[in-house]
C-alpha cells in the first residue's frame, strides 16, 4: 500500500535488518528497539489489523513468531520475551500494517507485564462475565 512504511520495507525501498523471510512473511529488527533483538514479524501483504488478516496468513505470521522466539532469545541471551500486537490506534498501534513485536526480556530490565497496560481495570461480577462471554460466543 502506498505510504505504508512496512510495505516499503517489504518492497525493499527502506533498508532493514531482516532475520527471516519467506513468500508471505518478513521479520526484521525494530529500528527503535525496546531491547537488543527487538524483532517485528509482519505479513508481506498489507493488512491493518489482526482482525483483517485471512486466517491462513494469520497462522503463517504466528508460526513465524513461534519459530523465531527461541532464536531471538538465544541471540541476545534473553531469559524471556514479551510477544505483543498493538491492534488498532486506540491500543497504541502507530504503523497501520499488522506486526507482532518480539521483545527480549530479563528480570533486570525494569519492564512490566501486559497487566500493567491498564491503570484502572474494571471489577466484573459473575453476571457480567457470563454476559460478555455469551456476547463473544454469539458474535
Ligand atoms: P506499533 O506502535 O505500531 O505497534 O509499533 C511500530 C514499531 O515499528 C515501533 O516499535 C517502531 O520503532 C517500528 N518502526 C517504525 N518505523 C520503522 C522503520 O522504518 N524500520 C523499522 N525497522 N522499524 C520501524
Ligand atoms: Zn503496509
Amino acid at each position: 500500500m502506498a505510504d505504508c512504511i512496512f510495505c516499503s520495507i517489504v518492497d525493499g525501498d527502506i533498508p532493514n535488518h531482516t532475520v527471516y523471510e519467506d513468500d508471505d512473511v518478513l521479520a526484521f529488527l525494530d529500528v527503535n528497539p525496546l531491547a537488543r533483538g527487538h524483532t517485528l514479524v509482519i505479513p508481506k501483504e498489507h493488512h491493518e489489523r489482526v482482525n483483517d488478516l485471512p486466517a491462513d496468513l494469520a497462522a503463517d505470521v504466528f508460526a513465524t513468531v513461534h519459530d523465531l522466539t527461541d532464536d531471538v532469545e538465544a541471540a541476545v541471551d534473553a531469559e524471556a520475551t514479551t510477544i505483543a500486537v498493538n491492534n488498532g490506534p486506540a491500543a497504541g498501534q502507530e504503523v497501520p500494517h499488522v506486526h507482532a513485536h518480539i521483545v527480549p526480556r530479563s528480570e533486570a530490565d525494569g519492564g512490566k507485564p501486559v497487566h500493567a497496560l491498564i491503570d484502572n481495570p474494571p471489577e466484573v461480577d459473575d453476571d457480567e462475565f457470563a454476559d460478555v462471554a455469551a456476547a463473544i460466543r454469539d458474535d
